[in-house]
């Protein structure tokens, strides 16, 4: 959802009042996607939980209108309980991998298989249920925090709000502001730091207690605190949860179980941080080039 709205314009506050479920993405995608791709179709299996993983098998995809592959003939492994990072320049094809994952399109040519089974023929709904998304463009409604986390799931009670903020390390923040959860913000209320922001967007999608969670980080750098916290909820979140981790600082992924490097829509290298280091090659180019810049605060 997060990953459309800040495609949408005009449309702001209204949305709030939205029913906030995945079946709006849908009509958002509806609204946006005016390409001549075919639209996803939902399969018919039921789906409740991953058992052994997802695999990309050889996944290629053109974006409308455009000549070169997006992602040219991806397969990587994203094992159940694990942890797996995705780097690479802008324009690598992170984010449309995010973007299959979530069916918002479908390969051209190759098979994304869940559990042994095409995710093409797992019920769309049952299937988006169990992900959560926290994306580049959090969003930040011009109501209390509380219900800007609620978002995630409507009828959450408050203990669900606040289990969920903790888990994003973000109660903290939350209880020191003046007053607490009921705290407005948004274009009239308090504004959220990007790192506040971040947690926030970490909390809306942890209340939907999705079993797997992908985090499309912002390329704009975080004070070193918040990049800590995040990394402490991450932590914290991967212990009972599949997570796909886009990372533009590098030391997100240090801990990464697999991390894989992309360039122009392809897997160039894969392993773990001190393998692809050692490697001496893309990654460990990224690596320097970051570590040698002094972080900027937004
Ligand atoms: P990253 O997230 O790694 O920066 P993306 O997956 O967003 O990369 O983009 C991969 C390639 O696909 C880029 O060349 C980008 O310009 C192109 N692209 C991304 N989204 C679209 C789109 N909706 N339509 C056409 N081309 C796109
Ligand atoms: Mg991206």
């Amino acid at each position: 959802l997060y990953r459309l709205l800040p495609r949408v314009s005009g449309v702001n506050n209204g949305l709030a009042q939205i029913n906030g479920e995945w079946p709006f993405v849908e009509r958002v995608a509806e609204i946006l996607r005016t390409d001549d791709k075919e639209y996803v179709h939902s399969g018919e299996l039921p789906f409740q939980r991953l058992e052994e993983g997802i695999r990309f098998d050889g996944v290629t995809l053109t974006y409308p209108g455009s000549t070169r592959p997006a992602v040219h003939n991806l397969s990587f492994t994203i094992p159940r309980g694990s942890m797996v990072a995705f780097v690479g320049t802008s324009g690598a094809g992170k984010s449309t991998l995010v973007n299959l994952l979530l069916r918002l399109y479908d390969p051209d040519t190759g098979h994304i298989w869940v559990d042994g089974k095409d995710l093409k023929r797992l019920r769309l709904t049952d299937w988006r249920e169990r992900i959560g998304v926290v994306d580049q463009d959090t969003f930040v409604f011009s109501t209390t925090i509380a219900e800007n986390i609620r978002f995630g799931r409507l009828d959450a009670d408050d203990g669900a709000v606040r289990r969920a903020a903790q888990m994003a390390q973000a109660h903290e923040f939350i209880a020191q502001l003046p007053a607490g959860y009921e705290t407005e913000v948004g274009d009239r209320g308090y504004r959220l730091s990007g790192g506040q922001r971040q947690r926030l967007a970490i909390a809306r999608a942890v209340i939907r207690e999705p079993e797997i969670l992908i985090f499309d980080e912002a390329t704009s750098a975080l004070d070193s605190r918040s990049e800590r916290l995040i990394q402490s909820a991450m932590g914290e979140l991967r212990q009972d949860r599949t997570l796909v981790v886009i990372a533009h600082r590098l030391s997100t992924v240090v801990d990464a179980d697999q991390i894989y490097v992309l360039q122009d829509g392809r897997v160039v290298e894969q392993g773990t941080h001190p393998s692809l280091l050692a490697a001496g090659g893309l990654y460990a180019s990224l690596w320097r080039i970051q570590a040698g810049s002094a972080p900027a605060y937004p």
